[in-house]
């Protein structure tokens, strides 16, 4: 296995101190995975029986809470039947645990003891849960303002957290400067998180049936959950065990809508403003252009919603029963222009993802009420 830039095509030896290309570009593990129905390990319920796609083995899973297998269920919604993949209910309340499971059991392997990581939340919640899970110092930035629920939960399970002022982009910048012989695995640079994310992909291909969906919806702010599905479901293609890739739909809020712009043509220089989806205020993905680039491939589109649409979709999805994080109800926002606009239709397989559980939030959602 070798890390690759895409943007200079440098190539590096995995090693955790790399994490990052010379030039500034995001490293992409080479590896390519290949899953068939007939290599699922049947008696493992999570997210590791598909192990052969993955660059650490289920063998070599030490640090585990047995995640994934989320539900994968069916509502009625809009006269649509939209099938909603349950990641609020991933063991530290958010999709970032599959790819926190990978780096962190990679990592613990090569015998790494001290983690650092800087986050608007999600991220540094699921590390500092399986930091704590494997017994691993941890350490995270998190920009200040972050939800109280994810401080909370951080502080609980023992980290040790840095407040910082300023952008999610500084916050980051700071975390990689002070790394006092502590490893930097940021998830938003680190080449094996997304190889765990994938595992959305397969459980939506096995608990459909084995089959893809039409159309998969994805609330993008770094756009690794966006990486995450195309390359599971690409895997899968290559694999032969489905025909065709679904189509991704990238939902951004206006407020941070980078990814949207790049997509439309508009200029990518704007003054970001404040956006309740906390988890989406990335002014610019460390792998903008490939994020862009697979969701045009599936011939997807981005779709760019405002605050009140996402508070909206947020109380509306909550009638259902659905308790979400306003990060989250972004995605509901852009499915419900999907639905308005005609861009998708009755008769195809519409599947949405819930990223994160609304427990994390309850402060910012009080004020919605
Ligand atoms: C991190 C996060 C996102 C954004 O995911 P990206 O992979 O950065 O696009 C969306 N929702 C929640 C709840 C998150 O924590
Ligand atoms: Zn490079």
């Amino acid at each position: 296995m070798k890390y690759v830039c895409k943007k200079c095509e440098n190539i590096y030896a995995p090693n955790p101190e790399v994490i990052k290309c010379e030039c500034g570009g995001a490293l992409w593990l080479d590896y390519e995975g290949k899953l068939k129905k007939s290599d699922i390990h049947q008696n493992d319920f999570t997210m590791w029986r598909y192990s052969a796609a993955y660059p650490v083995k289920r063998e070599d899973v030490k640090i585990s809470f047995g995640e994934g297998l989320t539900p994968f269920s069916t509502i009625d919604y809009k006269e649509y039947e939209i099938i909603v993949k349950q990641d609020n209910l991933m063991p530290t309340g958010s999709f970032k645990d599959r790819g926190v499971a990978m780096v962190t059991n990679y990592l613990n392997n090569l015998g790494v003891t001290k983690f650092t990581e800087d986050s608007s939340g999600n991220g540094g919640s699921a590390f500092a849960g399986y930091c704590a899970l494997g017994r691993i110092d941890c350490k995270i930035f998190v920009p200040a303002g972050t939800s109280e629920g994810k401080i909370a939960q951080m502080k609980v399970y023992g980290a040790n957290l840095v407040e910082v002022e300023g952008t999610r982009a500084h916050v980051a910048s700071e975390a990689m400067k002070s790394i006092d012989g502590s490893i930097y695995v940021g998830h938003n640079w680190h080449p094996f998180f997304v190889h765990g994310v994938k595992s959305v992909a397969y459980e939506m291909w096995e608990q459909n049936g084995f089959k893809a969906p039409d159309n998969v919806i994805c609330v993008a702010g770094n756009g690794s959950m966006i990486i995450g599905v195309y390359l599971g479901f690409k895997e899968l293609l290559d694999s032969d065990e489905i025909d065709r890739m679904p189509k991704i739909y990238g939902i951004q809020a206006d407020n941070y809508n980078t990814l949207y712009r790049e997509f439309v043509g508009d200029d990518i220089e704007f003054k970001p403003l404040p956006t309740i989806a906390e988890g989406i205020s990335i002014y610019k993905s460390t792998k903008h252009e490939e994020v862009v680039e697979f969701v045009k491939k599936t011939k997807g589109k981005f779709i760019s919603v405002t605050e009140d649409e996402i508070k909206n979709a947020l109380l509306e999805i909550g009638e259902k029963g659905f308790y979400i994080e306003p990060t989250s109800a972004a995605a509901f926002a852009g499915l419900n222009r999907l639905i308005d606009e005609k861009i998708i239709d009755k008769s195809e397989q519409t599947a949405i993802i819930i990223s994160g559980n609304g427990l994390k939030a309850t402060d910012k959602i009080m004020k919605l009420l």
